[in-house]
């Protein structure tokens, strides 16, 4: 029987969640620092999770860097795979049983269709969809005409699942993927910690999204909130480029009966021109930032 550890409900919990797909730079540590300074003021936990569903993209020597050089920046955490802890494990690619329950529960509850088209969104959906690569919205080339799924789909499913693995062909051997279906015209909105009120139009400023890949892994947004819920995280901080997706992770949680954590977004660190950092700002990586002495502190000086 699974042991529930006990940690009070009105216990604070935040979460830096790193992917390895190449080295921490200034704007994932100035997200984290704030993450870390709200768990701390809230005398809270802060829990770090090796997001390492891209199975192409995660390298382990960027596992290591990640490790590196959040404790070169002074990061410290109290739930993680290095250190472990009662919610664990702490790697995504470990925790398909949680992502295999959180889909059984969409399809039960008729939100979620298979999806036959090959698009770039499927391509990329395991991973945040972090600024400039935001999907258009799908067009509905594959959902159905009424909320639900057919019965049959879904009883044709059900033994695969529960052998914890997806049928992920359909009847004539055709790959299918998964999205969940974003209610036409429904606004989703909350207020952010950090950004105050915000709203969002389903169909306009995001559509139906993918869940399940046909190579069989579970999408970003299933897994996030998978994980989130089941480490009882109660506020997510993370960088404002994740807005829309925070508004389809809040219907994946409705549709889940789960209760959604508060969201924190903070703004970007951005270059002269503009453009939020990304790997190519390779001098602003900690790596580079530590090889050539750059004391942590001052980085943070005006954080
Ligand atoms: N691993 C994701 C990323 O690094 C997490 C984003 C999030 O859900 O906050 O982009």
């Amino acid at each position: 029987m699974p042991v529930t550890p006990s940690i009070p409900e009105s216990a604070y919990r935040g979460r830096l969640a790193p992917s390895p797909t190449g080295r921490l730079h200034l704007g994932h540590a100035k997200t984290f620092w704030t993450a870390r300074e709200r768990a701390r003021r809230n005398d809270g936990a802060l829990i770090l999770r090796n997001d390492d569903l891209d199975v192409e993209r995660c390298k382990p020597e960027f596992v290591r860097g990640v490790f590196e050089d959040l404790k070169w920046f002074g990061f410290d955490w109290d739930e993680g795979p290095d250190c472990g802890g009662s919610l664990g494990p702490y790697n995504q690619s470990e925790r398909r049983g949680f992502y295999l329950d959180a889909f059984a529960k969409l399809l039960e509850a008729g939100v979620i269709y298979p999806c036959r088209c090959s698009r770039k969104d499927v391509l990329r959906a395991l991973s945040a969809p972090h600024e400039g690569e935001e999907e258009p919205v799908y067009p509905g080339t594959c959902r159905p005409a009424h909320d639900g799924i057919a019965q049959e789909i879904c009883d044709s499913m059900l033994p695969s699942l529960l052998g914890r693995r997806l049928g992920l062909t359909d009847a004539q051997g055709r790959r299918i993927n998964w999205r969940f279906r974003a209610p036409d015209e429904e606004s989703v909105t909350f207020d952010d910690g950090g950004f105050g009120r915000q709203r969002f139009e389903a169909g306009k400023d995001f559509g139906d999204f993918v869940v399940w890949r046909s190579d069989d892994l579970p999408a970003y947004h299933l897994a996030v909130v998978a994980d989130d819920h089941a480490m009882r995280i109660t506020e997510v901080v993370r960088g404002k480029d994740l807005l829309t997706s925070t508004a389809r992770q809040l219907l994946v949680y409705r549709a889940l009966g789960w209760k959604a954590p508060e969201h924190f977004h903070c703004p970007l660190v951005t270059d002269e021109s503009g453009q939020r950092l990304a790997k190519r700002h390779d001098s602003l990586s900690l790596k580079a930032l530590s090889e050539n002495r750059v004391a942590p502190a001052e980085l943070r000086t005006d954080w």
